[in-house]
């Protein structure tokens, strides 16, 4: 019988699949009753296939552990955040050998796949690989910010070896990647636990080294850390995206302080200018919670006019939601914010984000941009899409493209969720 990692290809439908693993993340409420929402449904898969093997991961794995074995006899494993390197073993022996179900925690794994478990590609299927390699560079958080169940359910600060996520680039690189993008909670923090000391800026240089690296990302990194060094990396390295993430939160210095987020507004918009002068052209998105207990409408009017001046070019707002171990749910029960306060501050900051998105994507019409296809296009057919190096979704219409090439393309359509062009030049 061939091995696990001779055999496994991803599959489109659940219905194909022998192996379902599931991902989960505790930031929102939501998400845990998605989760046995979603099992709900492969209790009838794997009725009609008695030998379908399912394995949940993640924060809400973490967090309720046993108790998800419990409520859901279809799950066959389940395992902690820092134990993703016992997959291939656990899916092995729920394959092999009848078992009761089982809930691993080791916190001294580190939380990655081995190398042989990255998917196989078909022939004539290269491009099945993503385009867009995710590399996780550090696991945990040192912050302890006062909404946030990820220091309980992920632990503390821990950085990844640099030559293990060099290798691990250079390996997904040589398997199609042309994009990769670094993962942690707070990646310019990457480093300050390793001996000797290595720093996130010397860790982008070493990657935008590796030959067939063509674009960069990060995400997220925190404003508390950032330095000149970090600014300075927008005009010296080249293949770095003009495209930043930094987590607002709230624009409100009152709350960022209840938040113990570790900044004011006014450094915020300090580095926002920092980074303008290295790329005046930078794309800013963020995180923003409405609705954090005590947050007056002064504090939210303060967060809106933020939102106008820094002019994000996108940002994902949530509405607060008590989370289980954490200082704000504990604490802060008192100044809750009512659910339909709440609910209208996220209706006026998403129109005027929606707004802001529409004008900042019109600013590229009859513009030329630069495209990394990476998928089907949605509104004609033989259109391709995929995102410009500032991190717009665009269209693509034109002949002879296809899934992998980088293409010039000119802007002829922009709405609030993206661009439409046509080809120009294709590059390969
Ligand atoms: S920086 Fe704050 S919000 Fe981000 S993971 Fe750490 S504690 Fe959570």
């Amino acid at each position: 019988m061939a091995s696990l990692a001779e055999t496994h290809y991803p599959v489109a439908e659940i219905e194909d699949a022998d192996v379902v693993i599931i991902n989960t993340c505790s930031v929102r409420e939501k998400a845990e009753h998605k989760l046995f929402s979603l099992l709900g449904t492969l209790k009838a898969a794997k009725e009609n296939n008695p030998n379908l093997v399912v394995g949940v991961g993640g924060c809400v794995a973490q967090q309720e552990g046993q108790a998800i074995l419990r409520k859901s006899p279809v799950v066959d494993f389940v395992y902690g955040t820092h134990n993703i390197s016992l997959v291939p073993s656990l899916v092995s022996r729920a394959l092999h050998s009848p078992h009761p179900q089982v809930a691993v925690d080791y916190r001294e794994e580190w939380e990655d796949l081995p190398d042989e478990f990255v998917p196989l590609v078909r022939p004539g299927e290269e491009r099945t690989l993503p385009l867009r390699a995710l590399i996780a560079i550090q696991r945990g958080c040192n912050k302890n910010c006062a909404f946030c169940v990820v220091p309980t359910t992920r632990g503390p600060e821990v950085s990844r070896s640099a030559e293990e996520i060099l290798r691990e680039i250079r390996i997904k690189v040589s398997s199609g990647s042309r994009e990769i993008m670094l993962l942690g909670q707070t990646v310019n923090s990457y480093g300050k636990d390793l001996s000797p000391r290595v720093r996130f800026e010397d860790l982008i240089k070493r990657v935008s080294d590796i030959p067939g690296v063509e674009r960069i990302r990060f995400t997220s990194p925190h404003p508390q850390d950032v330095r000149k060094e970090f600014v300075d990396l927008f005009d010296s390295v080249p293949q770095l995206c003009p495209h930043i993430h930094l987590p607002l939160q709230s624009g409100s210095n009152r709350i960022l302080k209840l938040m113990n987020r570790n900044y004011s507004r006014e450094r915020y918009l300090e580095i926002i200018g920092l980074l303008q002068e290295r790329r005046p052209d930078i794309a800013i998105s963020t995180d923003i919670i409405v609705g954090f207990p005590g947050e007056t409408d002064i504090d939210f009017q303060d967060t809106l006019q933020m939102v106008e001046d820094v002019k994000f070019h996108m940002s994902y707002a949530f509405m607060y939601s008590p989370r289980p171990n954490t200082v704000s749910k504990a604490t802060m029960r008192e100044e809750q914010v009512p659910s339909d306060i709440s609910s209208a501050r996220l209706q006026i900051l998403q129109g005027v984000q929606d707004r802001l998105c529409k004008e900042q994507n019109e600013a590229w019409l009859d513009k030329e941009v630069e495209v990394l296809l990476e998928d089907q296009g949605r509104h004609s057919s033989g259109a391709l899409r995929g995102r410009t190096r500032h991190n717009v979704l665009a269209e693509i219409s034109g002949e002879g493209m296809k899934i992998g090439d980088t293409v010039r393309a000119r802007v002829s359509f922009a709405g609030p969720y993206g661009i439409r062009g046509e080809l120009v030049e294709n590059s390969g």
